[in-house]
């Protein structure tokens, strides 16, 4: 038989059940109940194999930028594969594509960050960055400085090397993670964590976080700091104003290089190019990946200053991935740049779509269930309470009212995630001020049903 969108649902999700291991699931939860299956989607919105519509609040894994169905990316690739499906950048090799995209992001982004070395992933990406920044400062005699500095509850993928970033307790918990040299510190979440402190003075608490760990190891011994502008899969955290300009004076007073991973929040997500812009962050280097092809292609990197790229460039870097600067990828990315610039979808978030649905999302406050919302740009979260006043969270297993609120969403076709007991939403950028209003009454829908 020929397993296409026609089959019916059921004899899908038994095969899915019978051969496919999915990432981040309990299977066997799943495989009783069977994986709804996603047909085809255009623009903000999922068709699955019983013909619902859905509402996509989360981009996909907050990667569709450009939002589904562009012809203009499906040409691109034919194109690519047709004149060039794959050659690799290692050994003396470059090609058109690398060389466009690598300009390309050199001119988009902040700062002197003006040269990439290209991965299949945020995770590769990262895994790049833990290797560079280690034989960035052997190179300059400073073979001791290796401690890498990141935050609990923070998200920088799922491989050895990148989940040893994470501050994921959950994941660490599993396969032998983290690896040596590693060091987690508190993150700005003032919500959850903050208490009777101001804001600003917490921001600036969780920021001397940083500059306690750094001499309590040794300024000789922290290579970096790594951190995403604003939290994604740890719940969407905005930290305060005052955490990032804090953070930047502590790297720079020790000497420290500075990781800003971009994976959810680049390429227009905060409402600018990049989120360094959005909170004024200079890092040596920026993770990249999602919403740089829109996930029509594989495609992550390290963006990488002048200073940095000027060492690893004095040596040979004994490290790169096969699919490093994908000639398809490349191409995809390039034309998801060109979408993104050409149709003024950025500046769009920035100016009218972000206004629009903070409006929107901050309505959801009166819902009873709701201590309170957050946005910047289109990442948007609401954590869930029994006390608004208070900030409490449930004394039931946390995480199940966020659960119970996306299987809410969930039937009332939106996808909107939860991060225990905090719903996330990260919409394509391309999301009309209609579909906002849709994606609104679902949630407030979904809100009553889980009250
Ligand atoms: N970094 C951040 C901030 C992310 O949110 C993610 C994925 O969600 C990653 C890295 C890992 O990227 P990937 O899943 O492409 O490996």
């Amino acid at each position: 038989t020929v397993i296409s969108n026609h089959m019916p649902t059921a004899e899908l999700q038994a095969l899915d059940a019978a051969h496919h291991l999915h990432p981040f699931t309990n299977g066997g939860e799943l495989n009783t109940k069977g994986a709804r299956i996603i047909t085809r989607a255009k623009g903000v919105t999922l068709t699955d194999s019983e013909g619902n519509e859905i509402l996509d609040g989360m981009a996909g894994l907050w990667c569709v930028n450009v939002g589904y169905g562009r012809k203009e990316m499906a040409e691109v690739a034919a194109r690519q594969m047709l004149e060039l499906p794959y050659y690799n950048t290692f050994f003396q090799t470059s090609h058109v594509p690398a060389i466009a995209l690598s300009e390309r992001l050199a001119k988009l982004s902040p700062h002197d960050l003006n040269h990439v070395f290209y991965a299949g992933s945020g995770s590769e990406a990262n895994d790049t960055n833990i290797r560079m920044v280690r034989t960035y400062w052997a190179e300059k005699g400073h073979p001791e400085k290796k401690t890498i500095i990141a935050r609990k509850n923070g998200y920088h993928g799922s491989t050895v090397g990148s989940g040893s970033l994470g501050g994921m307790t959950g994941m660490h918990a599993q396969g032998g993670m983290p690896i040596p040299d590693i060091h987690h510190i508190d993150q700005p979440n003032w919500y959850a964590e903050g208490g009777d402190t101001d804001p600003n003075e917490f921001g600036l608490q969780r920021a001397r976080a940083l500059e306690e760990a750094i001499l309590e190891l040794g300024e000789d011994k922290v290579a970096a700091f790594i951190g995403e502008p604003i939290q994604g899969a740890g719940g969407v955290i905005i930290p305060p104003e005052t955490y990032w300009p804090e953070i930047q004076r502590i790297c720079e007073q020790y000497n420290i290089l500075l990781i800003a991973d971009e994976v959810i929040t680049g390429f227009g997500r905060t409402g600018n190019w990049f989120g360094c812009e959005t909170f004024d962050i200079k890092p040596h280097i920026m993770t990249i990946a999602k919403g740089l092809s829109s996930g029509y292609a594989p495609i992550g990197g390290s963006l990488v200053c002048d200073e940095v790229a000027e060492v690893m460039n004095s040596c040979e870097f004994n490290h790169g991935y096969t699919y490093s600067g994908h000639p398809v990828a490349c191409a995809v990315a390039l034309e998801n740049l060109r979408l993104l610039d050409e149709e003024g979808i950025v500046e769009k978030v920035g100016k009218e779509t972000a206004p629009y649905l903070k409006k929107k999302w901050e309505s959801l406050n009166e819902h009873p269930l709701v201590g309170e919302t957050q946005l910047c740009g289109l990442m948007g979260s609401m954590a869930l309470t029994p006390h608004k006043d208070s900030r409490a969270a449930f004394a039931a297993e946390a995480g199940t009212a966020g659960l119970i609120c996306r299987e809410h969403c969930f039937a009332n076709n939106l996808v909107m995630r939860h991060v225990g007991d905090r719903m996330v939403i990260s919409p394509p950028l391309v999301i009309t001020n209609a579909e906002i209003d849709t994606l609104v009454e679902r949630a407030w829908k979904a809100l009553d049903q889980a009250h």
